[in-house]
């Protein structure tokens, strides 16, 4: 595994790669790696012939008041985990050259970035979106790996990748949970013992929601008080930030439930943020 850490060199070291026939594939990360991104890893790895992952906590993401500081951060133990799964290039940037002096460029997708998360979360989604096309063009991939456990971010990325002619195939992949399911999450590490017990509610609340859309119960109103009712019952959840069921495409809030619907979730358990998200079909008769 080469470890890169310099942007022209990883786009010399790709660029040669790409000169030979090679496919590349990409997995961007913030690192402190889980199963949820070695799965991401394992896909990348079989589709393509070099497979790239980046690890890089990107400060344009992060708000005044978030956790950027105190992000966890496992840089031997990820690199072990990645020289596992046989990953070819690891590019480690260093803040000072991903964001040069001078820096005034910026990517921004309209409507979707502004829905969900990004309400919350001002900025966000221009910092993903800025840093996701800045790995693009330094590696080049065919395709790029993207969780769908941040449903919003693969879609904001998809939509990028497609209207500024990126030639990216933006491959989007299943939820890995823990044994009880809840989404794993390098955020997960925050959470102290009785927090971690607690957090299963965001995953309790997505079943009762799924479960009731396949009983038949299509009406957002309906499915909402069950979702919100389940997550209230858990008295460490601090905050709702957003529980409800939205269009899987625009990720506009739906009155009742479609073909398909994604019931999505963000909530704080103590200081700590969690999202989820679940895509659910009623069945046929309804
Ligand atoms: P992060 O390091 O949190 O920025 O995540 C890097 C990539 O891994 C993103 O595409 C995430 O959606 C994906 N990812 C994070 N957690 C999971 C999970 N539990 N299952 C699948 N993908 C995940």
């Amino acid at each position: 595994m080469e470890i890169i850490r310099i942007p022209r060199i990883v786009q010399d070291v790709a660029g040669t790669h790409r000169m030979h026939g090679r496919s590349i594939g990409l997995v961007p990360t913030m690192g402190a790696l889980h199963e949820g991104h070695l799965s991401l890893v394992r896909m990348c790895r079989d589709e393509n012939d070099i497979a790239a992952v980046s690890i890089y906590v990107n400060p344009t993401q992060f708000g005044p008041s978030e956790d950027l500081s105190r992000y966890p951060r496992d840089l031997e133990g990820d690199e072990e985990k990645l020289k596992k799964e046989n990953v070819d290039i690891l590019f480690l940037p260093d803040d000072s050259l991903m964001y040069t002096e001078g820096f005034s460029t910026h990517v921004e997708v309209e409507g979707l970035s502004q829905r969900l998360c990004g309400a919350l979360r001002p900025g966000h989604f221009k910092g993903v979106a800025t840093v996701v096309a800045k790995l693009f063009n330094i590696v080049k991939p065919v395709r790029a790996y993207f969780g769908r456990k941040d449903f919003q971010q693969a879609l904001i990325i998809r939509r990028m990748a497609r209207d500024l002619n990126m030639g990216v195939d933006v491959v989007l992949c299943p939820t890995v949970r823990e044994a009880d399911g809840l989404a794993m999450s390098s955020r997960n590490r925050y959470l102290v013992q009785e927090e971690r017990s607690a957090a299963t509610v965001v995953y309790r609340s997505l079943l009762k929601g799924s479960e009731a859309v396949k009983s038949g119960i299509i009406k957002v109103d309906k499915l909402k008080e069950l979702m919100w009712g389940t997550l209230r019952s858990e008295p460490l959840v601090s905050q709702i930030q957003y529980c409800s069921v939205y269009d899987p495409e625009s990720l506009a809030e739906m009155e009742q439930v479609g073909s398909e619907a994604l019931l999505a979730i963000a909530v704080k358990i103590g200081n700590t943020r969690l999202i989820d998200n679940m895509l659910v079909k009623p069945p046929a008769e309804v």
